[in-house]
């Protein structure tokens, strides 16, 4: 039999497959598309889940892939053992809704016998126990003898994932011969030992499973296989384990020629040697598919790999870094397969390096402190390190806590994980609180401080928006650093820039930076001393480092709409000296793309009609179509130009003019549009007062002020909504509605009185005469006091002479009035002495003078008993 390489095994395995219909796909990224069930993918089927589940349409019903995966489950024990290993390939050959049990058995067979040429003596097909028809297919139509093929129960062979597509699959074993062997009495396929190797796996996608153990026969029957590419090489070059196999054994020995060992000398230097060798192939991996090392999710699988690697290539001894040499022998053993690996070459190997270096200036260090905590916990006969220590390696050293975790391991030692997660939050607390309190330019004082003096930026951004340039420094929040990686927030300084930064009023330009690897998204760039331009900002992807050529790309937009702000401003400052007087003078001003700011010296609020001529004569200027040109000239002659400069402004020798035809000369270093027609539209939405006799104006221009009618349009549209008409009929509909409103309010003023009225005439009829007085004590419902004073005098007029009591009850209140004509207050008659006794039995009180009075209660279903007692408590006043 040949011994094939890796690498042509992959071919083989593609061209036999493509030979038999299937379509051939180039292996998806590790990292997973729209599936946020899985952090890396782990197995050939994994990014055609889509297909399996019917979601997308397969570009073929018969596809084919060399796909590469990562698991990290057994981290732990990779190197311990040769079996182990976080990266693999795997071969898989996959039908739709095609092909079959049929197909899928007989084309397993002929790869492996005729293609591969394995010994047919020495495979062993294993079925799940109840497939009876896998077991004449390979019985009937390849061939194998019925003692040869091994049933296994569900644990083995039926591939199932909780409710879901699931059914039986069928495995192909290879004897590797008793040297392999465990050499107990009961060794045969299914033994734990190395012996019987399973190298194929077809899995036969029948069923549906309910979640409650019910099985549906699919419509659509797929076929899924697999074939670790390595382990099949492991039985074709007959060698001891994947770490022997053509390509991963010759980045081995290149591990053991950086250390200077020999590999199978000594257990411990070897479960190095494979560690690294291990660790190096998903790194380099993850790293071309444009991972990073960051402290979450796929970032820290990457991160805690490189540095379990550096810290394993300590114990080897190797000093300094060593994963560049290892990397590049990764991509030379792997490129024919995935030629990205060389395309992205330089980018893998300048974050591993990064990575690597960062670790490295602690790495010393932190094992020592780590030996250190380790004889302390000896000492005090602990076993545990505490969360806080544990941390501190983190924070401090740069140790991933599951690498602390597995040296202490080594050695009998466990961590208070809980407690290291605690001190996580309470620094993630803190982070998230300083951010609130700092002042954003005073945090990064600190460190924009520690940059060469000499280092300077040109601006290039007066005429153009994209420009290329070299990085010259680098910075996080806290220090100066070679790279900026993904997820990483910090400064970028360059040599050249057509970013505008905040200056004069002018808000800076956002925008972004990137490179073929990286993209930085600037959020705003700030000029510090000795002229240095700052992009400010965070990598949304990949890095950057210090001394690459970058592309750097102002926001269009951002910067369109700044500059017409901005020029509007120059128009502003000229209609207000011409409206108000010369006495206008700049006090401040902010630009940014929504909207300006202008501060200046007056001493009253503006008129309405003033507001409208600087209005009006700003947007003449704009139709007018003015050119604005800018000039660079000495300060003296600019004074001559008339411009206007800023009174108590340091100019230096050279200043730079701003004109805008003869309307406007101004001393700025801002952006602004080519002519003054670019700006569209001007309106001023607020003026008012903001210190002693200084005014601020807001404004806006061009899509702004069209943004800002069409939110009024909208309210007037809402308005005619809720009116029930149109826009323009508003008007109309809102004096109708005030007519109508006028004409209900006289029609309830009239009801009202009628209803009175009406209570008038019935209540006439209970006039009783006390002692030759006329008494009239009623209740009438729901009429307040004001009512019951205009329905009393109604009364009293038509009584002529005597009293009248009146009582009305109103939720849950009660009001009470009593009225006497002079005749009855003659003879004795008293209105508050009267109302003050009535209101005791409604309980409640008041009084008031002898010819009128009111008093309040809160009984209402004593009213009737109170108007009873009227005539009796007029008797008693009576002479
Ligand atoms: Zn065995
Ligand atoms: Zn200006």
């Amino acid at each position: 039999m040949k011994k094939y390489g890796v690498n042509e095994l992959r071919q083989m395995f593609l061209d036999f497959f493509e030979s038999k219909g299937h379509l051939v796909m180039n292996s998806f990224s590790l990292i997973p598309q729209n599936d946020k069930s899985l952090l890396l993918i782990n197995a050939g089927m994994a990014p055609l889940k889509p297909y399996f589940t019917g979601a997308e349409i397969p570009p073929r019903t018969r596809v084919a892939t060399c796909q590469k995966c990562i698991r990290t489950g057994d981290i732990e024990n990779v190197g311990k053992t040769a079996r182990h290993g976080t990266f693999f390939e795997m071969l898989g050959n996959f039908s739709f809704g095609d092909y079959f049990k049929h197909e899928a058995i007989a084309w397993s067979w002929e790869f492996l016998t005729k293609v591969v040429g394995l010994d047919e003596n020495r495979l062993y097909p294993s079925i799940y126990e109840e497939d009876e028809e896998a077991f004449e297919i390979w019985n009937k139509e390849v061939g194998i003898p019925a003692e040869r093929i091994f049933r296994f129960g569900k644990e083995d062979n039926f591939w199932e994932h909780g409710a879901g597509p699931c059914g039986p699959c069928s495995e192909i074993y290879y004897d590797r011969g008793e040297k392999y062997g465990c050499g107990e009495p009961g060794c045969t396929v299914g033994c734990e030992c190395d012996r019987y190797m399973e190298v194929w796996n077809n899995v036969f996608t029948q069923f549906e499973n309910d979640g409650e153990g019910h099985y549906e026969t699919l419509k659509q029957k797929n076929i899924d296989t697999g074939m670790g590419l390595e382990r099949l090489a492991v039985v074709v070059q007959d060698v001891d384990s994947i770490f022997d196999v053509d390509t991963i054994c010759a980045l081995r020995n290149k591990v053991c020629e950086i250390a200077g060992k020999t590999y199978g000398e000594d257990h411990e230097a070897d479960v190095s040697i494979r560690l690294i060798t291990d660790h190096i192939r998903s790194a380099t991996f993850l790293i071309s598919d444009g991972v990073m090392p960051t402290n979450e999710g796929r970032g820290y699988v990457l991160r805690r790999l490189i540095r379990r690697a550096a810290r394993h290539g300590r114990l080897l001894g190797i000093q300094g870094q060593f994963l560049e040499a290892l990397s590049c022998q990764v991509i030379e053993g792997s490129k024919d397969g995935y030629p990205e690996l060389e395309e992205k070459k330089d980018f893998i190997l300048k974050v591993l390096n990064n990575e690597e270096n960062q670790f490295n200036k602690t790495i010393d260090q932190g094992l020592k402190i780590l030996s250190d905590m380790e004889a302390e916990m000896k000492a005090e006969g602990k076993t545990v390190l505490s969360g806080s220590d544990a941390f501190k390696l983190y924070d401090t050293y740069g140790f991933p806590m599951d690498l602390t975790k597995e040296i202490l391991e080594e050695k009998g030692y466990s961590i208070d994980e809980a407690g290291f997660q605690k001190e996580m939050e309470a620094q993630r607390k803190r982070a998230r609180e300083s951010r609130e309190v700092t002042n954003y330019m005073g945090a990064e004082a600190t460190v924009y401080d520690e940059i060469d003096p000499s280092i300077t930026s040109e601006f290039t951004g007066y005429n153009k928006l994209t420009d290329t340039s070299k990085v010259t420094v680098l910075t996080t929040e806290k220090e100066i650093v070679t790279s900026l990686v993904e997820g990483q927030a910090g400064t970028i300084f360059t040599e050249k820039t057509p970013f505008y930064a905040t200056m004069g009023g002018q808000e800076g330009d956002t925008g972004v930076i990137y490179t073929e690897n990286g993209k930085f998204k600037v959020e705003d760039t700030i000029k510090l001393r000795g002229g240095k331009y700052g992009h400010v900002g965070t990598m949304v992807s990949g890095m950057i480092s210090a001394g690459e050529e970058v592309t750097l790309e102002v926001c269009a937009q951002g910067r369109f709409d700044t500059c017409k702000n901005h020029s509007a401003t120059h128009l502003l400052q000229k209609a207000l000296k011409t409206v108000l007087g010369s006495h206008v003078e700049q006090k401040g001003s902010l630009v940014t793309p929504t909207r300006l700011r202008f501060d200046f010296a007056h001493f009253q609020a503006m008129t309405a009609e003033e507001i409208g001529k600087v209005e009006e004569l700003v947007n003449k200027e704009i139709q007018a179509g003015l050119e604005v040109k800018t000039q660079i000239m000495g300060i003296e002659e600019a004074k001559k130009t008339g411009a206007m400069a800023l009174f108590g402004e340091k100019y230096g020798e050279e200043v730079r003019v701003v004109s805008m035809g003869d309307f406007s000369v101004e001393l700025c270093g801002g952006t602004h549009v080519a002519n003054t027609g670019a700006i569209t539209l001007f309106k001023i939405v607020s003026e008012a007062g903001v210190a002693a006799g200084v005014r601020r104006i807001e404004a806006l221009t061009g899509n702004n002020v069209i943004e800002y009618y069409k939110n009024i349009e909208n309210q007037l549209h809402e308005i005619a909504h809720t009116l029930k008409t149109t826009p323009a009929e508003i008007e109309d509909k809102i004096s109708h509605l005030q007519k109508e409103v006028k004409e209900l309010h006289s029609e309830n003023e009239s009801l009202k009185a009628k209803m009175a009225q009406d209570s008038l005439g019935n209540v006439m009829d209970q006039v009783v005469e006390v002692k030759g007085i006329k008494v009239l004590a009623a209740a009438v419902d729901g009429v307040d006091m004001n009512g019951l004073r205009d329905l009393g005098d109604q009364l009293k007029e038509k009584l002529g002479e005597g009293v009248v009591v009146l009582a009305s009850g109103n939720d849950g209140k009660v009001n009470l009035l009593a009225m006497a004509t002079q005749g009855a207050m003659d003879q004795g008659a008293h209105a508050g002495n009267l109302v003050k006794a009535a209101a005791q039995i409604v309980g409640g009180g008041g009084g008031g003078r002898p010819n009128m009075a009111q008093a309040g209660g809160k009984k209402p279903e004593n009213i009737p008993q109170a108007i009873e007692k009227i005539p009796e408590l007029v008797a008693n006043q009576l002479k």
